[in-house]
């Protein structure tokens, strides 16, 4: 016993030689490890969309191999970014209603006269919003389209009170003919449109997800503006997601100081809702035109400024960001707490923030 405690180990001239190969070697694999963060952004669906991910070390123990495996490893990860690209961009085509021959464009154009046969995935999208239509009393409704896509945010453009009035009738469950067994959906009124832009980016984001997951991704992140899907955790630490102050000064100098609050998260999605997203201030009243429309009143809703929404699917969380967000404080805590798994912390236009039942306000005492 006592000999050994008191010869240090690297002094024993025998072993010498092997404890050096192992130190070098172990030197020499860290050196190339390549384990690494893998990350991509693409301007989709009108926004910034992007992927992020953790390629665990491509197997090697001969050295003389590594730069091979490093070269397949490097590969692998464009493919994957690639992969994610382009399913966003299927997505885009079909949904997008500004792309003219996107299946959505043309069910716009023609539903209201003869009914239209949807796909599979088209008809999982319209029942869970009208799903989420129903939960929030009509708040969430992808016929508010029939009035918004008079609005143009970037031109400072919005419909006028008599242009606003004709089109209200034109919003609402019940102006959809929508029959499930058959995938055909028909409009009841002409001037229906719908749009799916409340919930196809956390859709997107899910799809995104998926395919990392599939291909042995366990940890990383996909995104399209408001929404993010997160796959595992960040490599043993939760995912710290950011609630941006919906009020930026333009001083906030980092990250950090942009944020109201830091959710810790582990394999979820996030979607918030913010009035800040589209908007132009109207010249003639000062006031804010932003791209989430009251069903009810055609206009901008108001109230809240800002929503985040987590849980286990972006095909959740973005829609009902979107609909508490319609709803107001005291309905849209009512229908986040109603729903199991999901949480929500929105954010007034006096600055208050509220949390849902399953969250831990961090300044109350
Ligand atoms: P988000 O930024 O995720 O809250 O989604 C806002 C998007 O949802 C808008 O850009 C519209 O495409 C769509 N949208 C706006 N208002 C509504 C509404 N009341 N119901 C359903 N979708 C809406
Ligand atoms: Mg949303």
């Amino acid at each position: 016993m006592e000999s050994l405690t008191k010869t240090p180990i690297f002094r024993s001239k025998s072993k010498q030689p092997a404890m050096w190969t192992l130190l070098l070697v172990v030197l020499f694999s860290s050196q190339f490890s390549q384990a690494e963060w893998f990350h991509k952004t693409w301007p989709i669906m009108g926004t910034e969309t992007g992927a992020r991910f953790w390629l665990d070390d491509p197997n090697f123990s001969d050295p003389t191999q590594q730069s091979e495996a490093l070269k397949a490893q490097q590969q692998k990860a464009q493919e994957l970014l690639e992969l994610v690209r382009q399913e966003m961009h299927r997505i885009d085509v079909i949904y997008s209603p500004y792309i003219d021959t996107s299946a959505l464009s043309k069910i716009n154009a023609a539903a209201a006269s003869t009914p239209q046969l949807l796909s599979q995935e088209f008809a999982a999208l319209v029942d869970k919003a009208l799903w989420v239509s129903q939960a929030s009393g009509g708040a969430f409704d992808i016929t508010y389209a029939s009035v918004g896509h008079l609005y143009d945010y970037r031109n400072k453009i919005a419909p006028g009170d008599e242009d606003i009035s004709k089109t209200l009738p034109a919003i609402g469950s019940d102006r959809l003919l929508w029959d499930r067994k058959n995938r055909t959906l028909a409009f009841t009124h002409p001037l229906v449109k719908i749009d799916l832009g409340g919930l196809a980016k956390g859709y997107a984001v899910d799809r995104g997800a998926e395919i990392l997951r599939h291909h042995g991704i366990k940890h990383g992140s996909v995104n399209a503006g408001g929404d993010t899907a997160l796959i595992g955790d960040n490599r043993g630490r939760p995912w710290f997601v950011g609630v941006k102050n919906p009020r930026l000064t333009g001083e906030e100098k980092n990250w950090q100081e942009q944020q109201v609050l830091k959710l810790p998260l582990i394999n979820e999605a996030i979607s918030t809702s913010g009035d800040y997203e589209r908007f132009f201030i109207d010249e003639q009243d000062g006031k804010r035109v932003h791209h989430i429309i009251n069903p009810r009143t055609g206009k901008s809703s108001n109230g809240l400024i800002s929503v985040s929404v987590f849980g286990p699917q972006g095909i959740n969380t973005d829609p009902l960001s979107t609909a508490i967000f319609v709803m107001g404080v005291e309905k849209g805590l009512n229908l986040i707490n109603s729903i199991q798994s999901y949480e929500a912390v929105l954010i007034t236009d006096t600055g208050k923030v509220l949390y849902s039942d399953g969250l831990v306000d961090p300044n109350a005492n």
